[in-house]
């Protein structure tokens, strides 16, 4: 073992001296300046973002009629070619801008129910195309090929599901090669044989960061090749990009920014993609608190995918520390999507009221509703109890107030009701694991209580 690390400290030594030697200087003196603040490109991103559905909404047809305009309002500019299609025939295109050498590849929505970083990638387009002549951009276009795949795994998106028509998680589908849009990812990486990839994706809205209730916003990993989780000059820079890529979105999402976990997964593409030369940045893009969640996370994943392409163009990216990466905390599942704190619970099964905490799952899904096709939150009342230790994307305080079932389908918010006898009914309960239907109780006086709020286990985003 020894006389092999030997061998290897002498190689490194060797390289990094042919390094010093053919460029004069070690690579931290020849960073640039960046080109662009967290500001900046936030205040670009509120001004000129694509006029595009919700994430969850954007379908194929939308995608690839894009892709098109795009293409042909600029052919000098930009390629578009066909890499095949997914099992129902849908054409999955690749997008490529930039004449350096330095050649990097993002795909998003591999899995169809992962669909923020796809809305980003046509905020990038329109950032590149736009603002080409500038000298901070037309430096990156100069250093970088961009190469995009923008919804990898379309019969899964047009389901909003995770895995392909097939059935299978494309995830998990890098050795066997089963699926066509695995396949098609596996050939362009083999054909560019890029110097860096992006792997773009969503995570659960119950992920936080971990240690605190606070959402993980934006989770980053640099991807393992190995069991050990070794560190060679590939990984080593996606780890410096993780890490250009949290300083960037910092400003935006503090105490937000978690670590995925980087075990080896020997079936995943990120992994594979890695092992077979092209380092990996995962980015994970989780829970935001408040309804307008999608417009912070979609400028998250703009803002720091542009910040990795300008520290990759200005040679910040190989100059900077891996500990900015290294030290962020790993992801954790203590966020609800509603926490009510401290409530009086009334199950409706005959048990006394006691106190609780009681804690929400939202799971988004996207359907028909009359006729359109419409987000509906899937909300399940996960835990109770004391969850001290859990956050919510939204919070209710619940000491005033009792939380019993949703008895009658008339109840109205602001009606004044005594409590049924529970104990007669059969039908109202609530606990864990069951759909989040209950009504939240303020007591006037008199046993009576005004009807506070409703919640409803399927909540329609409009
Ligand atoms: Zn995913």
């Amino acid at each position: 073992m020894a006389r092999v690390s030997r061998v290897r400290w002498v190689a490194v030594g060797a390289v990094a001296l042919l390094w010093v030697l053919s460029n004069g200087s070690a690579p931290e003196a020849r960073a640039q300046e960046a080109g662009f603040t967290t500001e900046g490109l936030a205040s670009w991103w509120d001004g000129h973002h694509v006029d595009l559905p919700r994430p969850p909404l954007i379908t194929h047809a939308e995608v690839d009629t894009r892709l098109q305009r795009v293409a042909a309002s600029d052919p000098g500019f930009f390629t578009l070619a066909t890499l095949g299609a997914s099992n129902e025939g849908r054409a999955i295109r690749h997008l490529a801008f930039g004449r350096g050498p330095f050649h990097v590849l993002m795909w998003s929505q591999m899995h169809g129910d992962e669909p923020t970083a796809t809305r980003a990638l046509f905020d990038l387009i329109a950032f590149f195309h736009m603002r080409r002549d500038e000298p901070a951009v037309a430096r990156m276009l100069d250093a970088l090929t961009i190469h995009m795949v923008p919804m990898l795994n379309p019969d899964g998106a047009e389901r909003f599901q995770r895995r392909n028509l097939q059935g299978i998680d494309i995830n998990r589908d890098a050795l066997m090669l089963q699926t066509p849009e695995g396949r098609l990812l596996k050939d362009l990486r083999d054909q560019l044989n890029p110097r860096l990839g992006f792997n773009l994706h969503n995570q659960g809205w119950r992920t936080s960061v971990a240690g605190t209730g606070q959402p993980a916003s934006i989770s980053l990993l640099a991807v393992s090749f190995d069991e050990a989780r070794s560190d060679n000059p590939g990984r080593l820079l996606a780890k410096k990009v993780a890490g250009v890529m949290r300083d960037s979105i910092e400003p935006l999402a503090a105490g937000r920014i978690g670590k995925y976990d980087d075990e080896f997964e020997p079936r995943a593409f990120g992994d594979n993609i890695t092992k077979w030369g092209t380092p990996v940045v995962l980015v994970e893009t989780g829970p935001w608190p408040g309804p307008d969640h999608d417009t912070h996370l979609v400028r998250l994943n703009f803002v720091l995918l542009v910040s990795a392409l300008d520290a990759l163009a200005t040679g910040r990216a190989e100059a900077a520390s891996p500990d900015r990466y290294e030290s962020l905390p790993f992801n954790g599942s203590s966020v609800l999507y509603q926490l009510i704190r401290r409530a009086t619970v009334v199950m409706g099964n005959g048990v006394a009221p006691f106190r609780a905490d009681i804690g929400i799952t939202g799971t988004r899904t996207v359907r028909p509703v009359e006729g359109q096709r419409t987000i509906v939150i899937v909300k399940r009342i996960d835990e109770w109890g004391d969850l001290s230790t859990f956050g919510g994307l939204e919070e209710i305080d619940g000491s005033d107030l009792w939380a019993t079932p949703i008895w009658s389908p008339a109840l109205k918010i602001g009606d004044v009701v005594t409590l049924p006898d529970f104990a007669s009914r059969t039908a109202a309960t609530i606990g864990p694991a069951q759909p989040a239907n209950l009504v939240l109780l303020k007591p006037v006086g008199n046993d009576r209580f005004r009807v506070d709020r409703l919640i409803m286990a399927e909540e329609i985003v409009r």
